[in-house]
């Protein structure tokens, strides 16, 4: 039977019981120069989630769909950030579609072989 929670939840609380707490994920590097990126990034608090033995699943839940409700698009494939980064929120993504890396973030081809 498949798990109704994505892995990515699972991961973070297990990140919570792990670490005692788990924050916001950083704006990833080619939304930097977006400007919702650049009107809400310098303004937005990181907002954190300690752990508590009593925390209501509905708090880590409302947390997790404001802060870490993160999501790559195929094109996150060919970036060279891929392995570090967590994506775009969601709610970015809806409104502006998929992220795509700038030229500079784009993955080295593989050498061509000598002729
Ligand atoms: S992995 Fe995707 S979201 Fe992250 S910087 Fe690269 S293109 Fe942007």
């Amino acid at each position: 039977m498949r798990s109704l929670l994505p892995s990515k939840t699972v991961l973070d609380i297990a990140e919570l019981n792990g670490k005692g707490s788990i924050k916001t994920y950083a704006t990833p590097p080619c939304l930097e120069d977006h400007p919702e990126s650049i009107v809400n990034g310098k303004n937005a608090r990181e907002a954190v989630l300690k752990h508590e033995p009593d925390l209501p699943m509905k708090d880590f839940v409302d947390f997790f769909i404001d802060n870490r409700y993160y999501i790559k698009g195929k094109a996150c494939k060919n970036c060279s950030l891929n392995e570090t980064c967590s994506g775009a929120h969601v709610e970015h993504v809806r409104r502006y579609g998929f992220p795509k890396p700038k030229a500079w973030m784009l993955a080295k081809n593989e050498p061509e072989p000598a002729a």
